[in-house]
């Protein structure tokens, strides 16, 4: 059997997954060949290349059966909670609870991309004039309409205030149609006024104290609605020790984009890490899973790492990459044209950020919503995306656009003027549709020519040394 790490496409998983199995793999309940995900109508893994080891196909098996999960969950007699958009704070508390399971309905954004077009639900989100001009998460109003992917959620609750136009509308869509929303408000992060009392939150933003306050105030709303629908009251306790466990896997996570970001060869692909990075907000419906999917992981690439094997050509540019790509195939093209990720800001780095422990829970987990980077301004996420930058040593930095996304219409362009004046790489900014297949060249284009950018740099770097 061939155990050097390598991408490889569907047809080669499948006589890879023969080949484990023959050597002894042992998987857990989800496990089984990536080519049923494809028979279910994920076809856009015919068109990806995925990390060979046994660690990546389980983060693969446990990434495409969530739906099945919550599915069981639900016939267990555990009540689901649907999260819209705050992206890490509510699953946190709804997993504090012993019968409530967490998911958030935006996941669908992805959707169009894993269908090759997604199928009937944006054909849905169209007839409810939800058109193209919104972005991929329009594919929710298919899922919430057809009822086909995941369970309907017996509470529903989505954070408005500092919420992009696309996401607040469809939300408001999905409320008219009759699904009941339960609404709490992240107001817009500003700075301090001089002399005003501040907070400092995790990742290092500042907010009023006020703010928080505020903040704080409608998590314990949200707290209120939750304690409602499990018919369990929580106590502080409780709620501390969920924060302890979501710190779990975000230490985990954190010891994980250390490794594989760094180590030269690249011993994960970009593709799997983002996967992985995903798994922070709601722990993919499963949170003991999680921690032992990103156990494994952590495993095999500080494996690669001892024997100093990886996915790519030592010296691959280092790319940092900002905003999640709506189409997954470009996280390969990268890596086809020489690049490698080393560094990410997929729009929740608030929930790879450990939650303060020494606060009581409610006002550790305001300081953590309100450090979204989406609810303050694009200088704010723009100066942490710096910081990351230098502090990954990034050689250059991508900034992938999302078609009818509100947030980015111009957030792209001040990220990449700020990004310029400060850590001096190249930025390239590129849009990517949830499938790609008619733009490759031209993506393929822009993306060599950033890498070749930065070898020159290098090699004018390497003279001048030289000549010294
Ligand atoms: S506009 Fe941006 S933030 Fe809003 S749902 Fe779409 S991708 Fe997410």
């Amino acid at each position: 059997m061939n155990d050097m790490p390598r991408r490889i496409t569907l047809a080669e998983w499948d006589q890879r997954y023969a080949e484990l199995r023959a050597g002894g793999l042992s998987e857990p309940d989800y496990g089984g060949p990536l080519r049923r995900h494809v028979d279910e109508g994920d076809v856009r893994l015919l068109k990806l290349r995925m990390d060979n080891s046994a660690a990546a196909l389980r983060l693969w098996n446990f990434l495409l059966t969530e739906e099945d999960r919550l599915r069981c969950a639900e016939a267990r007699g555990k009540k689901i909670v649907g999260t819209m958009k705050d992206l890490g704070t509510v699953p946190v508390m709804a997993y504090s609870f012993s019968n409530l399971v967490a998911f958030y309905p935006d996941g669908a954004w992805w959707l169009p991309c894993l269908l090759e077009g997604g199928n009937e639900l944006l054909a849905i989100a169209d007839s409810l004039g939800i058109d193209d001009s919104y972005c991929p998460v329009r594919a929710m109003l298919g899922a919430f309409v057809s009822k086909k992917r995941f369970p309907i959620p017996g509470l529903l609750t989505c954070s408005v205030g500092a919420t992009c136009d696309d996401f607040s509308a469809i939300a408001q869509r999905v409320e008219a149609l009759g699904f009941s929303v339960f609404w709490w408000e992240i107001p817009h992060r500003r700075l301090p006024e001089p002399g005003e009392p501040a907070v400092e939150l995790p990742g290092g933003f500042q907010a009023p104290a006020e703010q928080v306050a505020f903040v704080k105030s409608e998590l314990e709303r949200v707290l209120q609605a939750l304690e409602t629908y499990a018919a369990e009251r929580l106590s502080q306790e409780r709620l501390s020790d969920g924060i302890a466990r979501a710190n779990q896997v975000r230490a985990a996570l954190a010891t994980l984009r250390q490794v594989a970001y760094t180590a030269d060869p690249c011993p994960l692909p970009a593709l799997e890490m983002l996967v992985a990075e995903m798994l922070a907000i709601h722990f993919c419906s499963d949170h003991n899973e999680t921690l032992a999917v990103l156990a494994e992981l952590l495993d095999e690439v500080c494996r690669r790492v001892r024997t100093h094997t990886g996915v790519l050509e030592a010296d691959a540019v280092r790319v940092f990459w900002v905003n999640p790509v709506a189409d997954l195939r470009i996280m390969n093209l990268l890596e086809d044209v020489g690049g490698r990720v080393c560094g990410s800001d997929y729009l929740f780095c608030h929930a790879l950020d450990l939650i303060p422990t020494d606060l009581p829970p409610l006002e550790a987990l305001a300081r953590m919503a309100l450090a979204d980077p989406m609810v303050g301004s694009a200088a704010d996420r723009a100066a942490r995306i710096a910081a990351d930058v230098r502090r990954f040593g990034a050689e250059a930095v991508v900034i992938s656009r999302i078609p009818g996304a509100s947030h980015c219409a111009m957030e792209g362009a001040v990220i990449a003027e700020v990004l310029r004046a400060q850590t001096r790489v190249p930025v390239v900014e590129i849009e990517v549709p949830p499938v790609t297949d008619a733009m490759m060249p031209t993506l393929r284009t822009r993306l060599e020519a950033l890498v070749e950018t930065v070898r020159e740099a290098r090699s004018r770097s390497s003279l001048g040394e030289e000549s010294k």
